[in-house]
């Protein structure tokens, strides 16, 4: 920790300024880090540069939305021509359909498509989505599963998980809510029992949680008790999506959903962004035309839904996506990082498991191999975890969260990058007193 302050004088200097304007110095509570977390000038591939000159390896990459590395060339010459054409124009345009085009051929579940500004509206719009196709009110998330901030999400997220996840939220934001237990099909079957759902929502891979990833055959088994119950399948794939393949978690497990969450690399990342796409008959109770009578319709919209800025930076990231070139480079990045930590546990012999799938990994200083957010959270090394935060960021390889050590590998990394955090990940094992 004395590294990293000897090292940061101008960042502690903003954060004194930025506590008095944003609340805990920052726009968003898990950018902050103790004892101040550095403020950044800018980025390239898999590098960020902060105030003070100091240069990190990027392991957080824009919360995991940049699959292709910081400032991507292509990406970066598609927003420049489009800045000179206009950011916004509020009309319609090309380029909104030319990637609604792309997601519907790559994404497996995609027959129509509606973009919006973030995950979290995204996820806010199949919701209600759901609820005006089912005629239902009741909607199933699972624990653990994160899903931004709508309020009806907003609840069995983090520990403890019969705490909501902020105040503010009424009485009836989650009285419709079930909570579905990750990863055990047996206990989605008891719960769901005498009700009558609109929707599970679930990511194939929990990401907040600590990059869990359902098993097939709890996906498989969710797939077949929707069908039975007339309930809808939605996948948030805004971690998932064109991350574990063109067609996301879906394409990766082989178990197809009715309607999918998209967010973060939609964008080429770097843009704000998200969609819900899925079966036409579903997305079609958005089509005001069909459904004139607004009681029957469900709406969508906003000023700036795909905006020819984030759409056609989308479109290059989809047809970069789509040669499929990227994925044997980011996956056995991935695969490199989860062995190497992973055989420095086993040498040391301490309580630590490494999850993840694909280009995404993250380390668990828990006793059990977490199945689940019970099993990532019951008896964690909160100290040690935060330690090994702490060490990495002193050693100019920044990650989040302190608390969760999440890594988002993109095209940009080398290998001698994901050495370099293997032997960084040994020091710290080695020196912890088991
Ligand atoms: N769903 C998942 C799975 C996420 O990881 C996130 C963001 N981390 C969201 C939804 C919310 O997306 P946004 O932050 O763009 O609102």
């Amino acid at each position: 920790m004395e590294r990293y302050i000897s090292k940061s004088e101008r960042s502690r200097e903003l954060y004194e300024r930025a506590k008095k304007v944003l609340p805990a110095g920052v726009s968003y509570s898990i950018r902050h880090c103790e004892p101040y977390p550095p403020y950044m000038t800018h980025v390239s591939g898999s590098r960020v540069y902060d105030v003070d000159g100091n240069e990190y390896t990027d392991y957080w990459m824009g919360h995991g939305a940049k699959i292709l590395g910081h400032r991507h060339p292509a990406i970066v010459e598609a927003i420049r021509q489009q800045l000179e054409q206009g950011s916004h124009f509020g009309f319609c345009h090309e380029w909104e359909i030319k990637l609604a085009e792309l997601v519907v051929k790559l994404v497996p579940s995609a027959q129509m498509v509606r973009f919006t500004n973030s995950g979290t509206e995204g996820n806010m719009y199949a919701v209600r989505l759901a609820r005006a196709y089912t005629k239902r009110d009741k909607i199933g998330k699972f624990e653990g599963g994160w899903h931004g901030g709508y309020d009806a999400l907003h609840g069995s997220v983090g520990w403890p998980l019969d705490q909501p996840e902020s105040a503010g939220l009424t009485q009836s934001a989650l009285r419709d809510t079930v909570i579905l237990p990750f990863n055990d099909l047996d206990g989605v079957r008891r719960t769901i029992r005498g009700q009558e759902l609109a929707c599970m929502l679930i990511e194939p891979v929990q990401g907040v949680a600590g990059v869990i990833s359902a098993e097939v055959e709890f996906l498989k088994g969710l797939r077949e008790l929707c069908d039975e119950t007339g309930t809808l399948l939605i996948y948030d794939e805004v971690i998932t999506g064109f991350r574990l393949a063109p067609g996301g978690g879906q394409e990766h497990f082989g178990v197809i959903p009715d309607l999918t969450v998209l967010g973060k690399a939609l964008a080429g990342g770097g843009l704000p962004v998200g969609g819900i796409c899925g079966r036409a008959d579903v997305m079609e109770l958005i089509d005001h035309l069909k459904h004139p009578d607004k009681s029957e319709r469900a709406f969508h919209g906003g000023t700036y839904t795909a905006n020819p800025f984030t759409t056609r930076a989308g479109c290059i990231a989809l047809e970069e996506y789509e040669k499929r070139l990227i994925y044997p480079h980011i996956d056995s990045l991935g695969e490199r990082a989860r062995r190497g930590i992973e055989d420095v546990i086993d040498r040391v012999g301490i309580d630590a498991h490494v999850m993840g799938v694909g280009s995404i990994v993250c380390l668990h200083f828990t006793k059990e191999r977490p199945r689940d957010v019970r099993t990532a959270s019951v008896g964690k090394d909160v100290e040690t975890t935060k330690r090994y935060h702490a060490h990495l960021l002193s050693n100019s390889l920044i990650l989040m969260m302190p608390t969760s050590p999440h890594f988002f590998i993109s095209t940009a990394h080398t290998e001698e990058d994901i050495e370099k955090l293997v032997s960084l990940t040994d020091d710290f094992i080695s020196s912890i007193e088991i």
